[in-house]
């Protein structure tokens, strides 16, 4: 299994790209601003989109997407996501006020993208590949996804998230995690926002990090732009005995 991240910060700029990752050459979790730097041809090959939540930095390129290259796509892609998630993508996207609604174009029987909806906790199958989605604890309804190759390699991605348990527990259950993609929005200067925001900081990171019994590759994601050194300052100091780096977009993994 491969692992591209297109999009990994909390904000954009020159060189910065919101959430976005392709797993091998078909399917996306999330669709942020990172999804804007593949070719026409990589985005024809996406089959499937996970989505972890609603909000505009997860979802923006979307709509683009889809637009891109409806007159290439044989299959409607497959949205799969929360109910409360495709319902705002429904409620508030592709309502033909923001952008029209490709759940019905180009013709209804034949459209470029469908919705499937999965409550949180669900296991979808695609192609050898198993995407567990993992309730979080977010402004919105939020998931994460635990990723297994048919090989039994794994990674899995928080989404965002402040504290909880359910996601520790969730890969606790499982021998064996490869690499864990954790975010964390701001440094500990902005402790309360990150509470009221419903977001990790270095030091809430910090304390659930304690609840992963595993011993997976930690990569930091999502952080606000001009956040990531002072994050990973705090972190060094606060979880000395994990090695924790910065994630890059076009970064690559294989598990
Ligand atoms: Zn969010
Ligand atoms: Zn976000």
């Amino acid at each position: 299994m491969k692992l591209r991240i297109l999009g990994c910060d909390g904000g954009i700029g020159r060189g910065l790209r919101t959430t976005s990752m392709l797993v091998d050459d078909d399917v996306l979790i999330d669709a942020g601003s990172g999804v804007g730097d593949l070719t026409l041809d990589e985005m024809a090959n996406i089959r499937h989109i996970f989505l972890t939540h609603s909000h505009l930095d997860h979802v923006a390129f979307l709509p683009l997407l889809v637009d891109s290259i409806f007159e290439r796509i044989e299959q409607p892609i497959v949205i799969h996501g929360l109910p409360a998630t495709i319902q705002a993508l429904r409620e508030h996207v592709f309502n033909w006020a923001i952008w029209p609604d490709f759940a019905k174009l180009p013709v209804v029987n034949k459209p470029v993208m469908k919705y499937q909806e999965h409550p949180a906790g669900d296991i979808c199958e695609v192609g050898g590949r198993r995407f567990e989605s993992i309730p979080m604890n977010h402004i919105v309804p939020t998931v994460g996804y635990r990723v297994e190759s048919a090989a039994g390699m794994s990674f899995a991605f928080t989404g965002d998230t402040t504290t909880n348990d359910t996601f520790w527990e969730a890969v606790n259950a499982y021998p064996r995690l490869d690499l864990l993609l954790l975010e964390v929005a701001f440094s500990n200067e902005y402790e309360d926002l990150s509470n009221s925001a419903r977001h990790y900081c270095s030091k809430t990171v910090a304390a659930d990090l304690a609840k992963l019994k595993l011993d997976p590759q930690i990569y930091l994601t999502h952080h606000k732009p001009e956040e990531n050194s002072r994050i990973l300052e705090e972190l060094e100091q606060l979880v000395p005995d994990r090695v924790i780096k910065q994630l890059k977009n076009n970064k690559s993994f294989s598990l």
